[in-house]
């Protein structure tokens, strides 16, 4: 790999100097006031620290962070892999985490849906994969298909290789001004925010897993890699299983697309199957904590899809703590709340805590959920018969009851 101009070499390891400083006053893993101060010093680091590389940019609203760790993971059979596995996922973090492995020949990258033109712009990447959009907290259906429009700007006249989900209408139209698309079958659990066309604003007809709009051409193009339950199926019609640790079908998905992507690098499912099964955790996700008899799993859901996929993954025959809070990263507002169907829960014992748990009582409330309501996590823990449990956070909920039990991996 060649060497960084001087200016990027410095501020690359003032920026590694800064995120130590960071991590050591205990602010944080470090990464994002590592990569701010890198850029401020050098706006060019970025583009400069992408190049050489082969880099992968990950981008969806729901599973980024997943399939960004399963990628990584299964081209650690190819050499050494940058990646932001903190899930600082906007470019200070892209700066980071290309940074700390300055010399690794392969980049994996989760990007922010919003930033994945401007990260794609600077870096040129030349593979990108899609996965899902829907709406996040209190986005509406007109601010995803715009997000989809600014994908479909970025993408356009590049020689960027997109996977893509050729099962969510509006990855579909995002994706498909690129010059190459290898398109994957991997299901949509949440189809609100696809009813009508991206294109004409037509209604589109469903039938299986097939769509096509009633008014205009635009149609689901023909996968060239699909999931069928916990089986691949590749482009020569192999079939793969996947043996898993990481539970639910949102994650077979995630790692049917990590097949699709790392087989453009020349890594075949044979090698990157047993890769794939060795990642246990992501960032917490999945993992169980345990308190005095109490086996708690951690099910992170940041918006309606994500509640869909943690209910997906939860045990019906546990109880469930549900854990809601509404700062900044959360969303003030817990109007989606309402999005969400919460009938599957009637029959478990539900307990309610975080800072809206009113809000959440409400809504359980009227879906005809019996709950019981905690003042916080630990006693909703407390209030737990000894064994297991599952646990469904939001975001800052989620990072609370981590940073509680020791930052759990
Ligand atoms: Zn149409």
């Amino acid at each position: 790999m060649s060497q960084l101009p001087l200016r990027a070499q410095v501020a690359s390891a003032l920026g590694r100097t800064a995120a130590t400083l960071s991590r050591m006053t205990g602010r944080g893993d470090g990464s994002v006031i590592g990569g701010r101060v890198g850029l401020v010093l050098e706006p060019d680091l970025l583009r400069q620290l992408a190049q050489d590389r082969k880099l992968v940019l990950v981008s969806a609203t729901n599973g980024k962070t997943t399939t960004t760790r399963l990628i990584t993971s299964a081209l650690h059979e190819l050499g050494d892999v940058a990646t932001n596995a903190f899930g600082a996922n906007m470019p200070a973090g892209h700066v980071s985490a290309l940074s700390q492995a300055k010399q690794a020949p392969y980049g994996v990258l989760e990007v922010d849906e919003k930033y994945l033109p401007e990260v794609l712009d600077t870096t040129g990447a030349g593979l990108v994969c899609l996965m899902n959009l829907s709406r996040d907290q209190m986005d509406r259906a007109a601010e995803i298909w715009q997000l989809a429009q600014k994908w479909r700007r970025a993408l356009a006249g590049r020689p960027t290789h997109v996977v893509a989900n050729c099962d969510d209408p509006l990855v579909t139209w995002g994706a498909s001004t690129a010059a190459q698309v290898t398109w994957v079958a991997v299901g949509q659990r949440w189809k609100e925010d696809s009813w009508s066309c991206p294109e004409c604003g037509g209604p589109l007809d469903r039938k299986g897993s097939d769509w096509a709009c009633r008014e205009c051409t635009f149609r689901r193009p023909e996968p060239s890699w699909v999931l069928d339950d916990d089986t691949v199926i590749d482009p020569y019609g192999r079939r793969w299983r996947l043996d898993l640790q990481l539970p639910g079908s949102a994650n077979r998905a995630n790692a049917a697309m990590s097949l699709a992507v790392v087989a453009l690098l020349g890594l075949p499912p044979e090698r990157a199957l047993p890769r794939l099964g060795e990642v246990k955790s992501v960032a917490g996700r999945y993992t169980t904590v345990e308190r005095e008899g109490r086996h708690a799993r951690l099910l992170l859901a940041k918006n309606p899809a994500g509640w869909l996929e943690a209910f997906d993954v939860s045990d019906a025959a546990l109880p469930i703590i549900l854990s809601v809070n509404a700062q900044g990263p959360d969303g003030r507002d817990t109007s989606w709340l309402w999005d969400v169907d919460y009938r599957i829960l009637r029959g478990r014992p539900v307990f309610v805590t975080g800072e809206r748990r009113l809000d959440l009582a409400l809504r359980l409330d009227v879906a005809g959920v019996p709950f019981q309501l905690a003042g916080d996590f630990s006693e909703a823990l407390a209030a737990q018969p000894p064994g297991r449990v599952d646990v469904i956070a939001n975001y800052t909920a989620f990072q609370q009851i981590r940073s509680e039990f020791g930052r759990a991996v």
